[in-house]
């Protein structure tokens, strides 16, 4: 049993290759929701849903929403002179529509995602950090901004001064994940936003003790490839929450949480076990390589 921590991007690339080296049945990808948002009336679970779609091979190149996706619906609402700020196709919006539908019928959002991932083929468990309401928050430029405002509206064009995750303080994790976490002969922080797509996940009351508790190696991956991040904000991010920028930034930032970590770095003096390979995921092929070379990694270290 493997369980993997993931975002959207970084971690659902490596669960798509886990899913070719250890198959559904025996992956358990716990994905932060505090990037989730509200809009047109749905309940969008952005990192749930790019896992999903990875592991469903349907998601579009661009590295959001569904391949082939039409947009009937967003030029319907501009043309209504509604806002459009969050772009969703509309077979993406079908499968929030699916989550939404659940949620008002009063099933939590882990069996609603889970609704999500059947409707997309998907039969490995894609389970939300939690059921309750997180969400991350960001000042910059002086204005407090919910996460995807500040990404989108404002393009994340401002310094950051302050990242809250609102409503952390009250979550729980959910019986599925604290489950994947105890029967799991692996743990997998994958190469995600250590800030804002795994910090929130490590933030809920519980977590981090269930990884102490659990019996398995807890095995960081780094976002870092040949010294940058591949896409995204992690770097500013990381660089606000003080940490260095590559894999050591990495192993400072997850702490007494892992055991070892994998890079694509020679680190010299690492507090923790390292492997050093490529760990850029670009084809099925390489992020197959990179699944197994992470567990062959994990079966050799002590807890
Ligand atoms: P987001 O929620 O979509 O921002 O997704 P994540 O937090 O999961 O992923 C963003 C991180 O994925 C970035 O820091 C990238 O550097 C990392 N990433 C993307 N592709 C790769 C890859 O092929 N290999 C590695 N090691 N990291 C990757």
């Amino acid at each position: 049993m493997i369980a993997l921590l993931a975002g959207g991007t970084g971690g659902a690339k490596l669960a798509r290759g886990m899913l070719d080296v250890v198959g559904p049945a025996e992956l358990a990808v716990i994905a932060n929701t505090a990037d989730d948002v509200e809009v047109y009336g749905v309940h969008v679970s952005p990192d749930p849903d790019l896992v999903t779609y990875w592991l469903a091979d349907s998601i579009d190149p661009r590295g959001f929403g569904i391949v082939g996706d039409t947009w009937e619906v967003m030029d319907a609402l501009a043309a209504a002179g509604r806002p459009t700020w969050f772009r969703l196709g509309d077979r993406d919006l079908a499968m929030c529509l699916i989550r939404t539908e659940r949620l008002l019928a009063g099933e939590r959002l882990t069996e609603a995602h889970a609704a999500v991932a059947r409707a997309a083929g998907v039969e490995a468990r894609v389970l939300p950090m939690s059921d309750e309401r997180v969400r991350t928050e960001v000042t910059a430029g002086g204005r407090r901004r919910p996460f995807q405002e500040f990404m989108i509206v404002d393009r994340a064009s401002s310094p950051i001064e302050a990242v809250i995750l609102a409503g952390v303080e009250e979550a729980r994790p959910t019986p599925d994940v604290l489950d994947a976490i105890r029967t799991a002969d692996a743990v997998v922080i994958g190469p995600s936003n250590p800030v804002i797509s795994i910090g929130p996940i490590l933030a809920v009351p519980g977590v981090r003790e269930a990884l102490r508790e659990s019996a398995a190696p807890v095995v960081a991956v780094s976002p870092f490839v040949r010294g940058r991040a591949v896409k995204g904000p992690t770097e500013p991010f990381m660089e606000y929450a003080g940490l260095s920028r590559g894999a050591l930034g990495i192993v400072e930032s997850y702490g007494e949480v892992i055991d070892g970590v994998v890079c694509d770095e020679q680190l010299a003096d690492a507090p923790v076990p390292a492997l050093a390979c490529d760990t850029l995921m670009d084809e099925p092929d390489s992020r197959r390589r990179v699944a197994e070379d992470v567990l062959a990694f994990a079966s050799r270290l002590d807890r």
